[in-house]
């Protein structure tokens, strides 16, 4: 193929339309033909990049495993196209002005004003061209955070619009609207939809393709009212309707033929109509499942699902290998008290302690895992989760008094987490934590071996502080096991309780990995142990 081309995914409207979703279905039914797709998300915010978010202001912060720390829509495409994505698929205002800035301060704008246009747009477009100048794609989809009309935002779309000009046929843009019910009179209406596209042409886009959220059926009148007064042809208005998961939009959007029309767009070939045998598979398991199980997720973000976007994602995907449907029962960590402790996870099969920074909800957490442990309950402590499992250890069952991590009490007698090595000169938070993939050695006679059947893993972590290996010895003479290490670092990755039928802490982030297609050995095996 010759030129990479360019797909713009703008939202109009109001937000949570589910561009992300929509790019990374897309991008899905493209790679299903046999194009190499990738998907980058601009996000118009200041911060550099969202690790330094709280994560109700964003939700999950995901890492890829190059070590950026980014939006959680890049989870959503690695896990439909079972592709690694890196640090060029997410970019930020905040990073943009930073290399603009750093540009100027070395003098290479020699003695211009330095402006929007055309320094921070050159540069947005620079980063969205990056993708495609390295050859490695045949299409790049670029979603743009926000929604059109934000100030914020206005610098990428006049990208987009100087890119379409450049770019010729070798650039689209589909932008996604809403087409609100009105129960009062039973109608769907068009008007917020025509306006948004008034607003993208007032900044000097026609969109291609627009893509209308919809709760009910949209008929062909309302399909050719929106075609005329928004410039486009009836094949390129597609109706995407709301849906009981996620993992269906693909299909979806096969069925309105939006990769087709992309394509035919495009000026690219459209044969060999995607066949989806696995995914569709999949979807299939996923609306069929034998029963229901509940597996306990303690946290301190449990109002806000989406602060463990890619934990629920594994659990979905783990669930549909075992023929289950997996229902989360978030359970706040700040309401755990010993006595309410029974009460709390009666109805749970399987426990789940969730990553997580600072100290609230700690208390609460240990007894999480105090129960699990003492109840023989499948155990599952990602990051933190795996830190408070050695917490508990050393305080209840080593009877080390008051052992806890660094991060929560600098003057603990047992430092049983400590602040890592490399860590103890950095002061800058942003993105200076041991971020990205690393190698981990798994011991052969543990449950993390028989989940992933080999001996060496590589998986993402995002921490600063680790196990005390000045413990070891006293943790595995009373039964608690590192069952896996990173050789290089010496860094403890696992720890098990083989006396316990499935109770294993990692470091490191197991969900970031799940995918439709892969999901991930250690969630498989949770799972199943929980299911009987
Ligand atoms: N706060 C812990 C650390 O920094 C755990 C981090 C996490 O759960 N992602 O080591």
């Amino acid at each position: 193929m010759s030129n990479t081309k360019y797909v713009f995914v703008t939202g109009g409207v109001t937000s949570s339309l589910g561009k992300g979703i929509v790019s990374a279905s897309l991008a899905k039914l493209l790679q299903e033909r046999g194009y190499s797709v990738t998907i980058q998300k601009l996000d118009p915010y200041i911060n550099v990049d969202p690790g330094t978010l709280n994560p109700y202001e964003h939700g999950e912060c995901y890492v890829t495993h190059d070590g950026a720390e980014t939006d959680l829509d890049l989870g959503h495409y690695e896990r439909f196209l079972n592709h690694e994505t890196s640090q060029a698929n997410n970019v930020t205002t905040g990073r943009i002005y930073q290399s603009v800035i750093e540009k100027e301060r070395k003098g290479d704008y020699l003695g211009k004003t330095v402006q929007i246009i055309p320094h921070i747009t050159d540069e947005i477009k620079r980063r969205i061209k990056l993708l495609g100048s390295k050859g490695k794609f045949d299409i790049v989809i670029t979603e743009i955070g926000g929604t059109v009309g934000d100030i914020e935002s206005l610098p990428y779309i006049e990208s987009v619009r100087q890119l379409k000009w450049e770019l010729g046929t070798d650039a689209l843009v589909i932008h996604l609207t809403l087409v609100p019910y009105l129960a009062a009179s039973g109608e769907l209406k068009t008007k917020p939809t025509q306006h948004s596209v008034k607003m993208l042409l007032e900044n000097g886009i026609q969109p291609d393709i627009l893509v209308l959220r919809t709760e009910h059926t949209l008929t062909g009148d309302i399909r050719s009212k929106v075609a005329r007064f928004c410039n486009v042809d009836l094949t390129s208005v597609i109706e995407s309707i709301d849906v009981s998961t996620i993992y269906e939009v693909p299909l979806l959007m096969q069925k309105e033929g939006l990769d087709t029309t992309v394509l035919n767009k495009l000026k690219l070939k459209n044969d060999n109509t995607p066949k989806l045998i696995k995914w569709k598979e999949f979807v299939d398991r996923l609306k069929n499942p034998e029963k229901t199980i509940e597996i306990g997720l303690v946290g301190k973000y449990v109002e806000l699902p989406d602060a463990y976007k890619s934990i629920v994602e594994s659990f979905i995907h783990a669930g549909a290998v075992n023929n289950v449907k997996v229902k989360i029962n978030w359970i706040h960590s700040e309401k755990i008290t010993e006595s309410n402790l029974k009460e709390t996870f009666a109805t749970v099969k399987g426990i789940l302690v969730a990553p997580g920074f600072g100290h609230r909800g700690i208390e609460g957490k240990i007894l999480a895992v105090k129960y699990a442990r003492e109840n023989n309950v499948p155990f599952l402590g990602i990051c933190l989760g795996m830190q408070i499992a050695v917490i508990e250890f050393a305080r209840n069952v080593l009877n080390l008094k008051d052992a806890h991590s660094i991060e929560m009490n600098r003057n603990t007698p047992h430092p049983v987490i400590d602040l890592m090595e490399e860590q103890k000169k950095i002061s800058d938070l942003g993105g200076t934590m041991r971020l990205g993939k690393y190698a981990c050695k798994l011991k052969k006679d543990s449950k993390v071996y028989e989940a992933y059947q080999k001996e060496n893993i590589e998986e993402r972590h995002r921490h600063r502080y680790e196990f005390n290996n000045e413990y070891l010895e006293d943790f595995e003479k009373a039964g608690m096991i590192a069952t896996g290490m990173n050789s290089e670092s010496n860094l403890v990755e696992i720890m098990e309780i083989p006396n316990n039928d499935w109770f294993v802490g990692v470091q490191f982030h197991p969900e970031y990995r799940s995918t439709v297609l892969a999901p991930h050995p250690i969630f498989i095996d949770f799972i199943k142990v929980a299911k009987k």
